[in-house]
């Protein structure tokens, strides 16, 4: 499969669609998943063109997992998550819907099981209230 420029992540990246950021820097962008599986749930993306695993430069690589490290130790305090769970899909049949690499940060609990991936939109107001303590957190604020 070729990349398709026009996936909603591509999207993003360009401004012509709406995120609730949390963190951004040359290489990368974290912003909050619409269909959190967990409270607190975000996304992190490379800036550079990669469908999946499978077509990511190591160096960008490198700069989503510095990234993920980052959001992902404030993720766990601001939401006090018992744990983060990190997942990332390679193609439909692994449950990919967006062909955009991306690394999934969702804080876990103890006895609480998850939501539906891709499951129930969440409100706007929420995401950008819970994101905004992300990036006090994360010093971005
Ligand atoms: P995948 O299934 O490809 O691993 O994950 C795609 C993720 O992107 C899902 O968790 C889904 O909730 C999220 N998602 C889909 N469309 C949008 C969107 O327009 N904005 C944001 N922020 N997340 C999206």
């Amino acid at each position: 499969m070729t990349y398709d420029k026009d996936n909603i992540f591509a999207k993003i990246l360009r401004g012509e669609m709406p995120a609730v950021k949390v963190y951004e820097d040359d290489q990368t962008l974290a912003f909050m998943d619409v269909m959190p599986q967990s409270p607190g749930h975000v996304l992190v993306i490379p800036k550079t063109e990669a469908e999946d695993l499978f077509d990511l430069e190591l160096k960008a690589g490198t700069a989503v997992l510095r990234t993920s490290q980052r959001v992902a130790q404030v993720v766990q305090e601001v939401f006090q998550a018992d744990g983060i769970m990190i997942n990332q899909f390679n193609g439909p049949a692994a449950g990919q819907t967006v062909f955009h690499y991306h690394v999934h940060i969702v804080p876990r609990y103890e006895d609480v099981p998850l939501r539906r991936h891709s499951g129930d939109m969440e409100d706007i107001a929420v995401l950008e209230e819970q994101a905004a303590k992300i990036r006090q957190a994360l010093g971005e604020s």
